[in-house]
């Protein structure tokens, strides 16, 4: 054998992705600004000049969370492990927790309190329906024991709001901590962490951010940091153990914990800088105004929402599939012949409904056109009877009846 026997069967070349328009679930296009600061040179995680980066990446993510919080900052890992840094920090084993479910996250949720030690409460609710508040009451008031309220602001998996003021409001009443998934929510629907009373918080940067995947911004009350800080027994993670990271984020005199992903914290700090510079009422009502535009289209060809209105979430359209279409195949010709990624339904919703994504970036009038006049032609190339460009025109309507103010 020499080193020649291991080399790959097919020769690799340098990778180029496609340009896709990204409108599924996420990850949502990347915005050449934040892509283009990934690019610049990479420096040593503690170098001064990137710990003033990342300070001034600390108030931008307090802004965005609408959070006083010290512990405010980015875990370096995908939205899952902010998930999972809320759940090992503050699940002792033993604990209660009363968790909604009323989609696939829910579910992880179940999951991370169960693997932590804890004793799950659920709550269900019907996929495609919010969180109902009158059953978490109920359940809260069956176990005064619990210590944690834990559930998905925006429900990835059918496109539905939840009341997170009232559901925090609730956990107050009955001294709980609140533990809250805002990864689709984070600038494209209002949160109020301070306002709100949120405890533990977590995001990702690859849905409203338009950041590539990778990162999950949290943030902690300081009720959360002192339960930590006063625990017994160890966190059962090493890596995700508040207690560690409070010596690096939580201080100015940083000091090694693990090696930070310095370029890819470069691209979340361009993104929540343009998200500051845009303003997040106007990012929210950017992400409603092409939710509206897109339905307007939807209209004309017949299809329609999964979730009722008040709940729905603009950055996630989940659409009923018209009967008798090929939904696989529509979705691969969309990718073949559009380059558009839009994302398939979810367990019981698989082959019933497609879920539309106006995420970030990729939330912006250009893409609402070409999706419409795009899925309008698929279809009808398919044999459903529409008239061509009604879907469009219909979009543009809306637009113009309602300017951005
Ligand atoms: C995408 C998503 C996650 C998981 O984030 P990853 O970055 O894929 O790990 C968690 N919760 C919700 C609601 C999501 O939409």
């Amino acid at each position: 054998m020499t080193t020649e026997d291991f080399r790959p069967e097919k020769e690799a070349t340098t990778f180029y992705p496609p340009q896709r328009i990204l409108m599924g679930p996420g990850p949502s296009d990347t915005h050449p600004r934040v892509l283009a600061a990934m690019a610049r040179p990479t420096l040593g995680h503690l170098d001064p000049v990137f710990s003033e980066m990342m300070d001034e990446m600390k108030g931008l993510l307090r802004y965005s969370f609408q959070t006083k919080n010290m512990m405010t900052f980015s875990v370096s890992g995908p939205g899952s492990v902010g998930m999972e840094m809320c759940f090992v920090n503050m699940i002792v084993p033993g604990d209660k927790v009363v968790v909604c479910r009323n989609g696939v996250f829910g579910g992880r949720m179940i999951e991370n309190v169960e693997r932590h030690g804890g004793t799950a409460v659920v709550v269900d609710d019907d996929w495609g329906k919010p969180v109902d508040p009158q059953k978490v009451e109920d359940a809260l008031k069956q176990n005064p024991d619990a210590k944690i309220l834990a559930f998905v602001h925006a429900e990835t998996s059918t496109g539905a709001l939840s009341d997170a003021k009232t559901l925090c409001e609730i956990a107050r009443r009955y001294d709980c901590m609140t533990i809250a998934d805002t990864v689709t929510s984070l600038a494209g629907s209002p949160i109020y962490v301070d306002e709100w009373g949120i405890d533990a918080i977590y995001s990702g940067s690859q849905k409203c951010l338009s950041c590539p995947p990778g990162l999950s911004p949290v943030s902690f009350s300081e009720r959360v940091t002192d339960l930590v800080k006063n625990r017994q027994d160890k966190v059962h993670s090493w890596f995700m153990d508040l207690n560690q990271l409070l010596g690096y984020w939580g201080s100015s005199t940083r000091t090694y914990h693990h090696t930070a992903p310095t370029n890819a914290l470069y691209a979340l700090h361009e993104s929540l800088l343009m998200l500051s510079e845009e303003g997040l009422e106007h990012s929210w009502a950017r992400h409603e105004r092409n939710h509206q535009a897109l339905k307007a289209g939807f209209a004309t060809m017949g299809i329609n929402y999964l979730v009722e209105e008040q709940y729905r979430l603009p950055q996630l359209n989940s659409v009923f599939i018209p009967e008798g279409v090929d939904e696989k195949e529509v979705r691969r010709r969309l990718l073949d012949d559009y380059s558009l990624e839009i994302g398939a339904g979810l367990g019981a919703f698989a082959g019933k409904v497609w879920r539309f994504g106006l995420m970030g970036t990729s939330s912006k009038v250009e893409n609402v056109l070409f999706c419409l006049n795009a899925l309008e032609t698929v279809l009808s190339d398919m044999g459903m009877n529409l008239e061509r460009g009604a879907a469009a025109s219909a979009a543009h309507r809306y637009y113009a009846d309602n300017p951005m103010s």
